[in-house]
């Protein structure tokens, strides 16, 4: 295998495209998802949603069928109320954690999750968190918001993460460090802190697996990112003295190494060294994508906004696999962060925020061959004769590196294999 040949800015990337910006009736879920995939990455936390009964709902319908343990995350449902009724909900919240904390001594971190109910936004979860802290030595009471109203989809990660860095330690003076930003698959992780490790490079994970291995933080951390949405985390760290490094996210054969190279070049790594250790890896997607190739090639694909994942996504299945791109929609786009993934876009319409009923009729006068939406979208679009493929499946679905290029195309493949068995 030849060295490693970076990926470059298309011809015309989407830098300069003019974004089509809409403000109207959004599509997506709130950030209280975030939880179906922190509380299996953070082994020893567990998040209590202060909530309704739909937040209850939420929770269970997306995670239910996923839960194969005692779970790590509850409701405390906070029934209407009015104000003078609030010192009651305090004191009922107070009760709940103890309870809680009782029941569960191995929980080390506690997350009160806000939510959009106006009975929750009149409590004060900073002081809560604040109380339950000095109340149980030993545990620590955080606090974040995932209520629709501030926050979407994944946007809950975002918010989590921030509320964790003020508590990671200051790193003492030293040689660097790499910090990954991001929930990954435990998998995942492993591969890639092999590579790194392999490279040289000391690295650590935000979130940690476990409380107390809380990565350090201060101006010797460089940041990558491996999630689009951080944005908030993102500007947290760099306030701690992190130096964020811009790149490509890492889906994909060609996203993944330009993700590590540019960690590689941040740390001075070789490039004979970074080609010799990547190139087993890259050898091993572009054979599982060149499988799933033959299958998208030339077919023409739309992504409504949900997870921020969308322009990540449109430039691996353009750049790799071959599809055109009728239109990428994002909830926001978010320039310093998403600037290395837009130059790498072939030029393609490319919307920010939603206004649903308009972007519909864009996307049935496009026909695309595949649509990548939400779950609310997904059957109405199938009923008009659309393939669709469900966003949330891409972020519950371990898609990042080498080792996963080939199931992250393979999920765009079997809507399509469906379409033409049915109308075989
Ligand atoms: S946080 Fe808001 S949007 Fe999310 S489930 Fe609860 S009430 Fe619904």
């Amino acid at each position: 295998m030849g060295p490693v040949i970076p990926i470059r800015a298309a011809a015309a990337g989407c830098t300069d495209v003019p974004v089509l910006r809409e403000r109207g009736q959004r599509e997506v879920f709130c950030g209280l998802a975030g939880i179906v995939w922190l509380h299996r990455k953070i082994q020893d936390a567990f998040f209590l949603v202060v909530g309704s009964r739909t937040c209850a709902h939420l929770l269970q319908a997306a995670a239910g069928v996923m839960v194969f343990a005692e779970p790590r995350f509850a409701t405390a449902i906070i029934e209407e109320r009015d104000l003078a009724g609030l010192a009651d909900a305090n004191e009922e919240l107070d009760r709940v954690v103890l309870r809680l904390l009782q029941r569960r001594p191995e929980i080390r971190q506690l997350f009160l999750v806000g939510s959009c109910p106006s009975e929750v936004i009149k409590l004060d979860l900073a002081r809560a968190a604040f109380r339950l802290t000095g109340r149980h030595g030993g545990v620590q009471v955080l606090h974040y918001s995932g209520s629709g109203i501030e926050t979407t989809f994944t946007q809950g990660e975002d918010a989590c993460l921030a509320a964790l860095v003020p508590t990671m330690p200051a790193q003492a003076a030293g040689p660097r460090q790499l910090l990954v930003a991001g929930a990954l698959a435990d998998v995942v992780e492993d591969q890639f802190a092999r590579l790194f490790r392999a490279m040289g490079i000391d690295v650590h994970f935000l979130p940690a697996r476990r409380a107390r291995d809380l990565p350090a933080v201060g101006p010797q951390t460089v940041l990558l990112l491996a999630h689009p949405w951080l944005s908030d985390t993102a500007r947290a760290l760099q306030e701690r003295g992190a130096q964020l490094l811009p790149a490509p996210f890492p889906l994909g054969e060609l996203g993944t190494t330009a993700w590590l190279q540019a960690a590689a070049d941040a740390f001075g790594v070789p490039q004979q060294q970074f080609d010799e250790l990547t190139a087993p890896g890259r050898q091993r997607a572009r054979e599982a994508l060149a499988r799933q190739r033959p299958a998208l090639d030339g077919k023409r694909v739309f992504l409504f906004p949900d997870s921020q994942l969308e322009v990540p996504l449109a430039r691996f299945l353009a750049t790799e696999l071959g599809m055109h791109i009728a239109e990428v929609g994002t909830p926001y786009l978010h320039r310093a962060l998403m600037g290395p993934e837009l130059a790498l876009l072939p030029p393609t319409r490319l919307s920010e925020g939603q206004d649903v009923e308009l972007q519909l009729d864009r996307c049935l006068q496009d026909r695309p061959d595949l649509t990548v939406c939400g779950l609310g979208l997904a059957n109405p679009l199938e009923a008009r004769g659309l393939s669709t493929k469900w966003s949330i499946e891409l972020v519950f679905t371990p898609i990042q590196g080498y080792e996963q290029a080939g199931d992250l195309a393979e999920l765009f493949t079997r809507p399509l294999r469906r379409r033409d068995l049915l109308a075989a």
